[in-house]
């Protein structure tokens, strides 16, 4: 997100009237003032010690949750969630489409095991209602240390998922260091986390996420854009077979091998 970016968004909820000229100056940074007080209590922490650069971030992020867009926690930092949230705002003001088909890959790799896991249309038969606290009640203690992908100063020990996939992630997890060791892991950064339970709307479309259930998992989703396909995407790469294996033989369905985009998501429900 650069400032011209973050100028338009401003300028198009009416907090700024100077120029889109890429360059945050005085008008800008009152601009980014009066949506910090105006919209305080949407912002995760108040933004008095943030960098300019945050503080900027912030008040497109404020915006842009005002207006129905989704960009995530108000924190200041550009992960996938306020990418997506930026293609939105930009798709709706040009009024063309943002979302994104889920066409089954004809001849997918698939293991028996995805069928312990509901499909996708049947999550709330199986899981509960979306949201409720059974989504957030399963706890995986990582047995490798993660980071997290918009602000990789922040190490990952655990994190939150429905109470009935605490243990296929983290056996996922068990056997991928088991394979490839912690070295690799880090060097094919599978240690990029990218976030699990969020209550939302799945990303280019209208209907409910699956990780709006605490049953699916993002994993450094700036090398796997929602929109790249195989032949763009880190994880689509050779290297990252067993990954897949493992993660589909514990019931898992990568996104990549079932519907060819958003590689670095996989979840526990079957298209
Ligand atoms: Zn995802």
């Amino acid at each position: 997100m650069n400032v011209s970016d973050i100028q338009l968004v401003l300028a198009d909820a009416g907090y700024y009237k100077g120029a889109i000229d890429g360059t945050a100056g005085p008008k800008t940074y009152s601009a980014v003032a009066a949506v910090e007080k105006l919209h305080a209590r949407s912002y995760r922490k108040p933004p008095d010690r943030w960098s300019r650069r945050r503080r900027l971030i912030g008040a497109a992020q404020a915006v842009l949750h005002a207006g129905g867009f989704e960009p995530g926690h108000i924190d200041g930092y550009v992960g996938h969630n306020t990418s997506e949230a930026l293609i939105a705002w930009r798709s709706k003001k040009a009024g063309v489409s943002w979302s994104v088909p889920i066409v089954p890959v004809k001849g997918a790799r698939t293991h028996a095991n995805q069928a312990l896991f509901p499909r996708q249309s049947d999550m709330h038969t199986f899981y509960g209602a979306a949201g409720g606290p059974q989504c957030t009640a399963g706890e995986v203690v990582l047995p490798f240390p993660m980071l997290l992908a918009w602000n990789k100063q922040q190490v990952i020990r655990r994190f939150f998922c429905h109470e009935k996939l605490a243990r296929p992630f983290t056996d996922i997890f068990r056997h991928a260091v088991k394979h490839y060791g912690q070295a690799d892991i880090e060097r094919l950064n599978l240690n990029i986390y990218g976030g699990c339970f969020n209550y939302r709307k799945k990303r280019g479309g209208d209907t409910l996420s699956t990780h709006a259930y605490g049953a699916a998992l993002d994993l450094n989703p700036a090398k796997n854009q929602l929109r790249w396909g195989a032949d763009r995407a880190q994880f689509a790469h050779s290297d990252y077979e067993p990954f897949w294996n493992i993660v589909m033989a514990h019931g898992g369905t990568p996104a990549g091998y079932a519907w060819g985009a958003d590689w670095m998501h996989f979840q526990f429900a079957r298209l």
